[in-house]
């Protein structure tokens, strides 16, 4: 991996202190479960179970997110399932997982149907839900989040008996209620089942489509998953605005742990041609933003700002990733911690005051 990897927040990844914290537990007499390591780190997990924002089937938009001491994962949108978790086992990205008894089945198996709860779709884009609908004949029950226009999508267009068995709770019969739908209107909070985390979805403005912003909670630590979006200013829409507003004071108080957000073109595309996306010069763009709503010095640095959705290029010397990680690099006059995970890499997201 690169050396910009290396700086990144996937060194916080664990291993190393959760080696060496026993043994400084035990050299200063304290009893283990005074400070039992799985209620004492705040933040989140991440595993990037697709990262390509396109045409590569076996890489699209997907992530899995849990909390230090939850049972489970959230999946966060679904364009590759299960050869993302495929790539996780391979680099060691679920050692932590604690594995049911459950007898017959792989681990992928056993991942997919018992270790993840539930999923947030964003938008019912196709690179955004086809892993799961591709796998949902070997799924067990389980509930599907999102704006009800995402869920009305899915039922219309994928699970209709048409494109696909109607695995939904609702819809063209008969519905076989596999997967139950939970619509959340944008601001209303819900519980996220099997966890103890805490969702609330914000609105985005993805081209002519609604897409969504997930932000989670769980006790102080927030996190922040968006879905695919356009910047603000070129399509004329305030909802990147309204998210910065309710993002800076959880900034200001030191309670976000980072976000994965979207770039899917290098610089250069002009912005006719975004398509509802994010470059480089308007992530940067928005994300000063962010910086004017929290105020103060350097108010984001140091921020993890996991990037995902990268569009691949198949013309020779189009290396879009590489362009991506440059021009981001470049233009870090924020102090932004940039991660661009591949897939099946875990990436841990503390607190921020608990960085070591
Ligand atoms: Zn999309
Ligand atoms: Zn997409």
């Amino acid at each position: 991996m690169t050396r910009f990897f290396r700086q990144s927040a996937a060194d916080h990844a664990g291993p190393r202190h959760r080696r060496w914290l026993p043994a400084l537990l035990l050299a200063l007499c304290l009893p283990v479960s005074a400070a039992p390591m799985s209620t004492a780190k705040q933040g989140f997990e991440l595993i990037a179970l697709g990262v390509a924002g396109g045409l590569t089937d076996g890489d699209l938009s997907a992530w899995l997110l849990r909390a230090p001491g939850d049972r489970h994962y959230l999946g966060l949108d679904a364009g590759t399932v299960l050869p993302g978790i495929a790539a996780g086992l391979k680099q060691h990205a679920f050692d932590d997982f604690p594995w049911p008894a459950t007898r017959g089945w792989t681990r992928q198996g056993l991942l997919f149907r018992e270790g993840i709860s539930g999923w947030f779709i964003s938008h019912p884009h196709l690179d955004h839900v086809a892993g799961l609908v591709i796998a949902s004949t070997d799924d067990l029950a389980k509930p599907i989040y999102g704006l009800p226009v995402t869920l009305d999508a899915l039922s219309r267009h994928y699970f209709n008996w048409s494109a696909w068995p109607n695995f939904a709770d609702r819809g063209t019969p008969p519905a076989l209620a596999r997967y139950r739908f939970q619509p959340h209107l944008p601001g209303t909070t819900f519980a996220v089942a099997g966890s103890e985390l805490q969702g609330q979805i914000f609105e985005l403005q993805h081209d002519r489509m609604r897409s969504s912003m997930l932000l989670l909670r769980r006790g102080p630590a927030a996190f922040a998953y968006f879905g695919d979006t356009g910047p603000d200013q070129p399509q004329a829409s305030q909802c990147l605005a309204r998210i910065w507003a309710a993002l800076a004071p959880l900034v200001r108080e030191r309670r976000l742990t980072g976000m994965v957000i979207e770039v899917s073109y290098p610089d250069g595309v002009d912005d006719q041609h975004l398509y509802g996306h994010l470059t480089p010069r308007w992530l940067l763009s928005e994300l000063h933003r962010l910086a004017g709503e929290v105020g103060g010095p350097r108010p984001l640095a140091g921020l993890t700002v996991v990037i995902g959705h990268i569009k691949p290029d198949l013309r020779l010397d189009h290396d879009t990733r590489r362009l991506i990680r440059d021009e981001l690099r470049q233009g870090n006059d924020l102090g932004v911690n940039f991660v661009l995970p591949r897939q099946g890499q875990r990436v841990w997201l503390p607190l921020p005051d608990q960085k070591l």
